[in-house]
């Protein structure tokens, strides 16, 4: 364990990491079963449950698809991801657990605007020898600044294709912050063969609940916009091409073969694959 992780365990927390409002990592973390969560993190966890029972389905089937687009993409032959909206490590299911078991040599860029990530980078600093790690604390707004970061230019040769990922992450950017206009200025130099993986929140299935959950966020002072199908998939950058099966719910995404498939209702998710011709 790095020292953060025992400091946190031991209770003492780090000044940066603000432990009197939730956080979305530190809630999402909470309903995939983690530890790295505070009272105020579970409190809020328990009131979106109360609305959205199935936010734990939800939230492992998110992370269930992040592994399988993420590994579809290193099978078409990806080897670079920039992981943006990284979230707190989960043990053998991070971006490169599963990039580099296809391909141990793949190269991960990490960004996460949240110290608690910052402070559990570590975890994600520890793939394959063959392959590369790094972590940058930068938000999404600020789509040049991790672009032109050290960290990332040092790993990730933008000349090449890469894999954008942005999963779990967009809901969080209401449309007041443009969000078409950061998806384009991270996507606008990356050459022709490179991917989006998409997941994005959405109250088309049960708008009641999805809804209220929405509201659970908001009043916890996070910003939260659910989108339609239609609005999730005019995320995707003009001229990109949306892969097989295109804007589908997230467990319903290429699912694995005999998998029972929940109802779409339980999930509330959509995920997507987009490629630059
Ligand atoms: N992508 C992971 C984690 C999703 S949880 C997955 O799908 O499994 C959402 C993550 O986005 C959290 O870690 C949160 O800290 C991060 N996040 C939210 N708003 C952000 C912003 N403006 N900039 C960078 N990261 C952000």
């Amino acid at each position: 364990r790095t020292p953060e992780q025992q400091a946190l365990i031991q209770g003492w927390t780090p000044p940066e990491i603000d432990t009197t409002k939730p956080h979305s990592a530190r809630m999402y973390d909470y309903f995939l079963g983690g530890k790295t969560n505070f009272p105020v993190d579970r409190e809020a966890a328990e009131k979106t449950l109360a609305v959205v029972p199935n936010a734990r389905t939800a939230a492992r089937a998110n992370r269930a698809f992040l592994l399988r687009a993420v590994d579809h993409v290193a099978r078409l032959g990806i080897r670079q991801f920039l992981d943006v909206g990284t979230g707190i490590p989960v043990e053998g299911r991070n971006t490169h657990d599963a990039a580099q078991a296809v391909a141990p040599e793949s190269r991960v860029v990490y960004v996460d605007n949240d110290p608690i990530v910052l402070a559990h980078a570590r975890a994600l600093l520890s793939g394959h020898t063959d392959g590369v790690t790094a972590y940058i604390a930068a938000d999404v707004h600020d789509p040049d600044a991790i672009l032109a970061h050290p960290s990332l230019t040092e790993t990730l040769d933008l000349g090449r294709p890469l894999a954008l990922m942005t999963l779990a992450i967009f809901h969080f950017v209401p449309d007041e912050d443009k969000p078409s206009d950061i998806l384009g200025r991270l996507t606008d130099r990356l050459p022709s063969g490179s991917c989006l993986i998409l997941s994005h929140l959405t109250a088309d299935f049960d708008p009641v609940a999805n809804d209220s959950g929405a509201a659970v966020y908001r009043k916890s002072g996070i910003p939260m916009q659910l989108r339609s199908r239609a609005e999730v998939e005019a995320l995707v950058p003009a001229g990109w091409e949306l892969l097989d099966p295109g804007v589908e719910v997230v467990s319903h995404w290429k699912p694995e073969p005999g998998s029972a498939l929940p109802d779409p209702g339980t999930i509330g998710c959509y995920g997507l694959v987009a490629r630059k011709p």
